[in-house]
């Protein structure tokens, strides 16, 4: 489960913020996860929860994570489905099954409160 490790990834960068800002308590963070970032929502966090509960400085804080939408794009006649749900089997319009997806690959730290 290759979260666990994003997770820690993720604490790293939160506790040399957390130390800039002289900040003793992470409050809350938003993600920005992707839905072709390739990483499960749910184990993610699953693994932030895990995680949090072992270090007094995340002890309590809660993770907020945005799925944003992809755009789909027909290879046949252009038409571009944005959704942030399953990846569209074939084109609205004109039936294409090859469509081309764009974004959605993101894993972004969007925002951390702290304290
Ligand atoms: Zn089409």
């Amino acid at each position: 489960m290759h979260e666990i490790s994003l997770v820690q990834g993720l604490f790293q960068q939160l506790k040399d913020l957390a130390a800039e800002n002289k900040a003793t308590k992470i409050i809350s963070v938003t993600m920005e996860i992707g839905p072709l970032s390739g990483v499960v929502i749910d184990s993610f966090q699953f693994g932030f929860d895990i995680l949090s509960a072992e270090e007094s400085l995340f002890q309590g804080a809660s993770l907020i994570i945005n799925s944003p939408e992809v755009n789909y794009r027909c290879t046949g006649c252009g038409y571009i489905e944005s959704t942030n749900g399953a990846r569209p089997t074939e084109c609205l319009k004109c039936e294409e099954l090859l469509l081309i997806p764009d974004g959605g690959d993101d894993l972004l730290l969007l925002q951390v409160e702290m304290e």
